[in-house]
């Protein structure tokens, strides 16, 4: 099948404050270093298949605002259409981390924008253009369900990161072709306790589920049985935001080139291994010629 890799998802701008502690009620305190960056997970994995050489679409909305107009720019900067990109009345949507001394960050996400719930015409007809359609859950349900639902009819192959984990999301699940939950979000959407219940269980009901198990690699599973597992890399991991993301991504852009799954896998995780190398989501992911290198 031809066409882009649409994306409808978040976009975000993250703002990055590193400071002693959390600051208690009331209390003023002073940071070190401020930062900002383009980010949400829709975003990301957009930047992550457009990269690894495919053609990309993103379809998201952003704020009338500063912070809008900077992440439009970016995307097309990555060169990736943003004629889906809706401006809403909402504010820009944001994530403010804090990176606290210790190195653990503390995140509040305003959904803003993000928060648009119609499906639009133009939506529509990018989606039935689609080669694949790719979705996470930081755009409200309802959105994400008639957007899956366009996509099973386009006949797209259709994948969802089901991240932030919702229960409810269970529902979408006959509408997925390839479900990549990491170890977290298996467990929370499936009921199970374990991992490898949790991935026979979720392909009973979507298609193929790959459960993404950081540095312990992939699990794969198809029709309710564990088909295939998958080791990651040896790396020095500096920073693993973003890994997930990676990951879907290069996925989906290899399967769109007509690669078959255990090849996309391959190059999925010599992708997210090479962006836990390095600082930051998108910054961090690497191009189609560096991950054909790590191939070789
Ligand atoms: P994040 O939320 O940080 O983006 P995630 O929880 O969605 O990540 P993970 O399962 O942590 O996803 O990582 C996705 C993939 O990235 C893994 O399957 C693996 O291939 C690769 N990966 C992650 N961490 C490491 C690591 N420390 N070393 C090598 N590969 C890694």
């Amino acid at each position: 099948r031809t066409g882009p890799i649409v994306v409808l998802g978040s976009a975000n701008m993250d703002l990055v404050t590193r400071q002693p502690r959390l600051p208690e009620p009331g209390e003023t305190m002073t940071g070190s270093d401020f930062s900002t960056g383009a980010g949400g997970k829709g975003l990301n994995q957009a930047v992550a298949a457009r990269r690894a050489g495919a053609e990309v679409a993103f379809a998201g909305a952003v704020g009338d605002d500063g912070f809008g107009r900077e992440l439009r720019a970016f995307l097309e900067g990555e060169r990736i259409a943003t004629d889906a990109l809706r401006t809403s009345a909402a504010p820009t949507g944001i994530a403010q981390v804090s990176v606290l001394d210790g190195g653990e960050n503390s995140i509040v996400i305003v959904a803003g924008a993000n928060g648009e719930e119609e499906l639009t015409d133009g939506d529509r007809a990018l989606i039935a253009s689609a080669a694949a359609l790719v979705v996470q859950l930081e755009r409200p349900l309802a959105l994400v369900e008639r957007a899956l639902a366009a996509g099973r009819q386009a006949e797209a192959l259709t994948v969802l990161t089901p991240a932030p984990v919702d229960a409810e999301a269970a529902r979408l699940l006959p509408l997925v072709d390839i479900l990549v939950p990491n170890e977290s979000e298996a467990l929370a959407l499936s009921g199970a306790s374990d991992v490898e219940t949790a991935a026979r269980r979720l392909s009973a009901e979507a298609g193929t589920v790959i459960v993404t198990r950081g540095s312990k690699g992939a699990l794969i599973a198809r029709g309710g049985d564990i088909v295939a597992a998958v080791a990651a890399r040896e790396v020095e991991a500096v920073d693993t935001t973003g890994a997930g993301d990676t990951f879907v991504g290069v996925l989906v852009a290899w399967l769109t080139r007509g690669e078959p799954l255990e090849a996309a896998v391959e190059a999925a995780t010599a992708a997210a291994a090479i962006a836990v190398t390095r600082p930051g989501a998108a910054p961090a992911m690497p191009t189609r010629e560096e991950i054909d290198a790590a191939l070789e």
